[in-house]
């Protein structure tokens, strides 16, 4: 069955970009793991607060499932809005400092769904060269225009927002932090500009959310900008430890979305269980700073030792630290020789990165302890230096 298939998987074989599911055995303290009995420190996830496994979340979950339910039994607009999705939207507005919020069962169908109920064919979307494939998907199942920008390039964007025609709706999007280069979105400019040319703007926090600003809200609210921003998108996938989208903003945006979004519209409410994890990891965010202030410290001190034995992290400012390879092959041989020595990092290939521009992405998270971050620095520097990436 499937012969063309085969031919596909194979052509991804020799271009060394066929893909492979590998099982996780076991989930350890420390942010490791157990994979093929072989335990690694897992630098590969978004867990960045090590809330995934904290007793605070399974507690919460637990008693939402116990008070509600496993299934919210229907989709939002039915019967499936719970007294707990009320809440943790209220919290949610608060904690994001907006009017209100929305969730979506994931970062996926928030940004999907988002971005086809506001722009349709006719209309203008600006978006950054390294968005998320969900904003792209987004874009595309809108139908409206794509006007792509190159990473972070503000004269190219403002040249495309001069010749854009007039009379047609504009939505800029971009993420706030970008999840290959680990680097930030030129927020403040972008804020600017959007307000120069009097088009919408939508950021992706996803990898900002309980990482950034003073209260953990992105990085809208670590420069001061909420309030400039119209459309907060961000996800309880990644810092937070869980499952779900969102959306925040004014009233009227969220009004609009319950009634425009589909993902929103033709999907079952997310379930109890996660919503209480969702509550639990929004207090955790609020009352231990300290967390996200850890973080970004090792991270810093991950990459500054990366820097100085001679690797290239791009433009990386946060907890995501890539190092640039190029070549596919090299790229998947460096996180091979890395696992053989206890790390887990994997190697980022097109078309997830541009070609020529494979990497290895490290993820720091709050779980890891100092130790183990030192000696993983040690070990990616003397498995650098084997294969010449490093000095
Ligand atoms: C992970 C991610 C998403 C998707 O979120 P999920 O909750 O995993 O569906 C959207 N945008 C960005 C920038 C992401 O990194």
């Amino acid at each position: 069955m499937f012969p063309e298939l085969a031919q596909e998987l194979a052509d991804l074989e020799t271009q060394a970009l066929r893909r492979r599911l590998q099982v996780v055995e076991e989930v350890l303290p420390g942010g490791k793991v157990r994979v093929k009995s072989q335990v690694l420190l897992n630098l590969s996830s978004n867990d960045y607060l090590g809330l995934a496994q904290d007793p605070r979340l399974i507690a919460g979950a637990q008693a939402a499932a116990a008070r509600w339910g496993v299934g919210a039994g229907a989709s939002r607009l039915v019967v499936g809005h719970l007294g707990l999705h009320e809440e943790v939207e209220t919290e949610l507005a608060a904690f994001k400092g907006v009017e209100a919020a929305v969730i979506f069962s994931t970062g996926y169908m928030a940004n999907v769904g988002v971005i086809a109920a506001l722009m349709g064919p006719g209309d203008l979307i600006f978006s950054d060269r390294l968005n998320h494939a969900s904003i792209m998907d987004g874009i595309k199942l809108s139908g409206a225009s794509l006007q792509r920008f190159p990473h972070r390039d503000l004269n190219r964007l403002e040249k495309l927002l001069q010749q854009a025609p007039a009379g047609k709706r504009r939505l800029l999007i971009t993420d706030s932090v970008f999840s290959v280069d680990g680097d930030l979105a030129p927020l403040r400019e972008l804020v600017e500009l959007k307000e120069r040319y009097g088009l919408w703007l939508m950021i992706d926090e996803a990898h900002a959310t309980g990482v950034l600003g003073p209260g953990g809200a992105g990085l809208a609210q670590e420069l001061g900008l909420t309030d400039r921003v119209d459309i907060h998108m961000g996800t309880f996938s990644k810092a937070l430890g869980s499952l779900g989208g969102y959306v925040a903003g004014a009233r009227r945006l969220i009004d609009y979305l319950h009634n425009r979004a589909r993902s929103f519209i033709y999907s079952t409410a997310l379930p109890p269980p996660v919503l209480g994890a969702i509550r639990a990891a929004l207090e955790v965010v609020r009352e231990e700073p300290e967390r996200r202030s850890k973080l970004l410290e090792e991270s810093a001190k991950f990459r500054l030792g990366l820097q100085d034995a001679g690797f290239d992290t791009l433009g990386s400012e946060t907890q995501i630290v890539p190092v640039l390879v190029g070549k596919n092959e090299s790229t998947l041989q460096f996180a091979g020789a890395l696992r053989e020595r206890g790390l887990m990092a994997v190697g980022l290939r097109p078309p997830t990165v541009p070609p020529g521009k494979a990497r290895v992405r490290f993820s720091l998270s709050a779980a890891h302890g100092s130790e183990d971050l030192d000696a993983a620095l040690k070990t990616i520097v003397e498995t650098g230096r084997a294969m010449g990436l490093a000095r």
